[in-house]
C-alpha cells in the first residue's frame, strides 16, 4: 500500500525542529523510519508533515564519562551495535541489540525511535529500565531527564508530549561490580519477542543487590518484577514472587498463560547469568 500524501521538511538543526513542531501540531517526526513508514504505509496513521530529522548530527554521538554513558537518540542500532564503548560501558546494551529486527533494520534504526516508540515488545525499552537510565527531552522550553520507571506510559505512550523531541538517552555505565543478563524467545530470531527479560545487579559477595527485572512482550509497556527483584536478592529463586508481579497479556503469537509459564523459564537463565561475573 501506499501512504496517504504528507508535506516533507528537513530540520537543520533542533530550533528548527521545535519551531516546525509548534507550526504543524500534527506532524510527525522521522528517524530512521523503520517503523514510521510502515505504520504510513499501512494507512494506520496519516501525518500531514514529516519532519526529518536525521541532519541532527549533534544527535549522532555516543559518550562515556564520569559515570554515565549518554546515546544520542540519532546513533543507529548497528553503529551502537559496532562501538567500542556500548560493549565496555553498556554491555547489556550490547547484549540486546543483536536481537533487535535483523540488520537492515539496524543500518537505519535509531536508538531514539526505538524508545521513542516503545514498542512492549521491543529489546531496548526494557534494557533502558532495567538499567535505571534515562530519557533527555528537549523542548520550546528547555531539556528535562525523565527516569526510565516515569517514561514509559503504556501501549505506545511515553511521557513524549506535544511539541518534545527525545534527544538522547543515559544509562550508567558498568562497574567492577555489576552484573547483566538478557534473554528472549522469539519464534525466529530478529523477530519481536514473545517474551524476554533485560536484568542489572550488583554483586554484593556471593549474594545480589540493587536487582532490576524488565520484561517485555508481557504487558503493555516493559514492567519491573518488583516481588523476584527483591527474591532474587534474597538468594531466592523469585518463580513464586514472579506470579503475582506479571499479569501478562495473551496476544496473537501466545496465549497469557503461555507468556507466564516462559517469564518463569527465563528468569531462571537471567538469575543464571546475574550470578556469573561480566
Ligand atoms: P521511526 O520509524 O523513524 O519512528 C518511530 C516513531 O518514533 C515515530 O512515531 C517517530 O515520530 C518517533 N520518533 C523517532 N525518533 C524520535 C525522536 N528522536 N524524538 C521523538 N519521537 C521520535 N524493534 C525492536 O525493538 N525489536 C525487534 O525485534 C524489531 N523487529 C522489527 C522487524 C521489522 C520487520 C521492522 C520493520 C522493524 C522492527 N523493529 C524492531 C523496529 C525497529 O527497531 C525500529 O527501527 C524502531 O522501532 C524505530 O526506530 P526508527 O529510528 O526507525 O524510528
Amino acid at each position: 500500500m501506499k501512504p496517504a500524501p504528507f508535506a516533507y521538511a528537513k530540520a537543520r538543526s533542533i530550533d528548527d525542529v521545535i519551531a516546525l513542531m509548534a507550526e504543524h501540531a500534527d506532524a510527525r517526526l522521522l528517524a530512521g523510519g523503520q517503523s514510521l513508514i510502515a505504520t504510513l504505509n499501512m494507512r494506520l496513521s496519516s501525518p500531514p508533515l514529516l519532519i526529518d530529522i536525521n541532519g541532527l548530527d549533534n544527535l549522532k554521538r555516543i559518550a562515556a564519562k564520569d559515570g554515565t554513558v549518554q546515546i544520542g537518540a540519532l546513533v543507529r542500532h548497528a553503529e551502537a551495535e559496532a562501538s567500542p564503548d556500548i560493549a565496555r560501558h553498556a554491555p547489556l546494551i550490547a547484549r540486546a541489540l543483536p536481537h533487535v529486527a535483523h540488520p537492515a533494520i539496524r543500518n537505519r534504526g535509531t536508538i531514539g525511535g526505538s524508545i521513542a516508540f516503545a514498542d512492549p515488545a521491543a529489546e531496548l525499552p526494557a534494557c533502558l529500565l532495567a538499567l535505571g537510565g534515562e530519557v533527555e527531552i528537549t523542548n520550546a522550553t528547555g531539556a528535562r531527564a525523565v527516569a526510565a520507571d516515569d517514561f514509559f506510559k503504556g501501549l505506545f505512550e511515553t511521557a513524549i508530549g506535544q511539541g518534545d523531541i527525545l534527544t538522547a538517552i543515559r544509562v550508567p555505565a558498568a562497574r567492577a561490580d555489576s552484573r547483566y543478563g538478557f534473554a528472549e524467545l522469539a519464534r525466529r530470531h530478529g523477530d519481536y519477542a514473545l517474551v524476554g527479560l533485560a536484568a542489572a545487579a550488583r554483586a554484593d559477595g556471593k549474594a545480589l543487590k540493587d536487582v532490576r527485572l524488565a520484561f517485555f512482550g508481557v504487558d503493555a509497556r516493559p514492567v519491573r518484577a518488583r516481588g523476584a527483584e527483591t527474591a532474587l536478592e534474597r538468594g531466592e529463586d523469585g518463580i513464586a514472587a514472579l506470579a503475582r508481579d506479571l499479569d501478562p497479556h495473551g496476544d496473537v503469537q501466545a496465549s497469557a498463560a503461555a507468556k507466564r509459564h516462559l517469564a518463569g523459564v527465563l528468569l531462571r537463565r537471567v538469575a543464571a547469568q546475574l550470578a556469573e561475573p561480566r
